[in-house]
């Protein structure tokens, strides 16, 4: 049963990109984000944005996943809500809106250079940093009046103020510190295949969508700061953080979409019932915190 009274004006959400099936690690995640809800109201939105991966077939097993597993949202794409829509692909305009509030800010700049030019320009590789930092020389010397006066068919990037600290308290993490410049460097907004990257569209989303507290993996901590730095930009008060712990496979590698034996489809059709998926969880990370009690499961 579903305990939510919507009393209280918590708005969670959960975003899942539907690129393959949902796993254990969504689940763990997902069920946490739910429990934080549960006095408020939880939305579901569906983060279609890489349009070569995404599939919508991955949505609606999400979708069924999801259902089965006892999560319930009063707002996302299959039960309306006051949102236009709840599916990134059609809220284009939106962060079309938000690229022109950056760029009529001085923010952003476009940014024509290959991969190749960022690694060639790089001094060192960055220990620790998926994506290399981008390179402060290759940012425009030109003035920002005469950068193009549309988004597509280039990328753009945030100019990150170089050496500010971002300092925010997760609801789990305790008190997190990034360094621009030196953690994360200048990142993309605009993607020149016409469609905004991740940080850009999250945020836009979760500030419209009136979110008041993100739950997520914690492998998205450092782009927490990036996205602080957004909602600085477009004058929008940021929400609270609460970052989850990743699941591991037995090898202790991150749980990934090609873990199709830990997918929740498999498990279901192997007859695991909802109850099962949790102790899982509960057994492989002792702090999930998922509470069935509390779930009503
Ligand atoms: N759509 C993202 C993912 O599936 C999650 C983004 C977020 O929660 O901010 O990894």
């Amino acid at each position: 049963m579903n305990k939510n009274n919507h009393s209280s004006n918590y708005r969670g959400r959960i975003a899942p990109t539907p690129t393959g099936l949902l796993h254990l690690g969504h689940a763990s995640t997902f069920l946490r984000a739910w429990q934080r809800a549960q006095s408020g109201t939880l939305i579901l939105r569906i983060e279609d944005l890489d349009r070569q991966r995404c599939k919508p077939e991955f949505s609606s097993s999400a979708i069924a996943d999801l259902h089965w597993l006892g999560i319930h949202w009063q707002q996302g794409p299959d039960v309306g809500g006051p949102a236009d829509s709840y599916i990134q692909s059609e809220r284009m305009h939106h962060y079309v809106s938000a690229w022109h509030t950056l760029r009529a800010g001085g923010f952003i700049y476009p940014s024509p250079h290959s991969r190749s030019d960022v690694a060639r320009a790089l001094s060192a590789p960055h220990p620790g940093e998926s994506e290399a930092i981008f390179p402060i020389a290759l940012r425009p010397t030109m003035n920002c009046d005469s950068f193009p006066r549309q988004p597509d068919g280039v990328n753009w990037r945030f100019r990150v103020p170089d050496h500010r600290k971002v300092t925010f308290s997760d609801g789990r993490c305790g008190s997190c510190t990034f360094t621009a410049g030196i953690d994360f460097g200048d990142f993309l907004v605009w993607r020149k295949d016409g469609f905004p990257a991740y940080e850009l569209a999250v945020v836009v989303d979760d500030y419209l969508m009136g979110i008041t507290e993100v739950v997520r993996g914690e492998d998205l901590l450092l782009s927490t700061a990036r996205q602080i730095l957004l909602y600085e930009a477009l004058r929008a008060p940021a929400p609270a953080w609460f970052h989850c712990p990743l699941l591991c496979d037995a090898n202790g590698q991150r749980l990934a979409k090609r873990n199709h034996a830990l997918s929740l489809q498999t498990m279901r059709t192997q007859g695991m019932l909802p109850r099962q998926i949790i102790d899982r969880i509960r057994e492989m990370v002792p702090g999930a915190g998922i509470e069935p009690a509390t779930l009503g499961l």
